[in-house]
């Protein structure tokens, strides 16, 4: 659940905005005034600032100023005069978004709403993503080199992961054991196309119910292997 700091000494207004953003699922904390405000703006973890720009202790300006000094959460700025927002502007406090007393609660969910979708996309789009490969029941993590299957984790050996994946990432495609063999094991390995037979048998002991009915890793007579789509 997203959590939003109003920071708004006229409990009227705070209150009314508390009630409409809770109403529309966020979790709301309220401070009166700028010392306190800014104090819990700074020590917490919040989601959305919603900030009055006349407060007594610190005002709105300074809060802003300083929340952008160490975050870049999302700040909506709350003022009287419209005359405000020019100021607020020229300053270039970093304030994402103003609005204008008297407006509509509605409206400001709504720019909340947008604030926080934009903010979660930009934080969401930060963060590496790991290479992760799905094929029924089976998530094979190719980046932490980890394996679930039916969001069980499974232990597997360095070549019975390479193999796993390559299957994996190749469905419906028979390829034989030498193929299997040349494509996971470089030319100086010891062994020969035994070695996939057996990893391919401890492979299916983690991923198969039944290793006599394998559902994933079929057995091609005479051929080699397929991963089943
Ligand atoms: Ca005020």
């Amino acid at each position: 659940m997203s959590r939003v700091l109003i920071i708004e000494d006229e409990e009227a207004i705070a209150d009314l905005e508390k009630d409409y953003l809770e109403l529309s699922g966020f979790e709301v904390e309220i401070e009166n005034n700028g010392t306190d405000g800014l104090a819990r703006a700074l020590g917490e973890e919040f989601d959305m600032f919603i900030l009055d720009l006349m407060l007594p202790g610190i005002d709105g300006f300074e809060i802003c100023k300083r929340i952008r000094e160490e975050k870049n959460t999302p700040v909506l700025m709350v003022s009287a005069k419209k005359d405000d927002i020019d100021k607020i502007r020229g300053l270039g406090l970093g304030a994402d978004d103003y609005i204008t007393k008297p407006f509509s609660p509605s409206e400001l969910v709504a720019r909340v709403k947008a604030h926080l979708a934009r903010y979660e996309r930009l934080i969401g789009s930060n963060e590496p993503k790991n290479d992760v490969v799905e094929i029924r029941g089976i998530r094979i993590d190719k980046t932490a080199r980890r394996v679930w299957v039916n969001d069980e984790e499974k232990q597997f050996t360095t070549k019975e992961f390479d193999l796993l994946t390559f299957l994996a990432e190749n469905p419906n495609h028979v390829f034989t054991k030498e193929e299997l063999f040349r494509e996971i094991w470089d030319m100086e390995s010891i062994g020969d196309i035994a070695t996939v037979t057996v990893h391919i048998k401890k492979i299916r002991e983690k991923i198969e119910m039944n290793t006599n009915k394998p559902q994933y890793i079929e057995t091609i007579w005479g051929v080699g292997y397929r991963f089943k789509l």
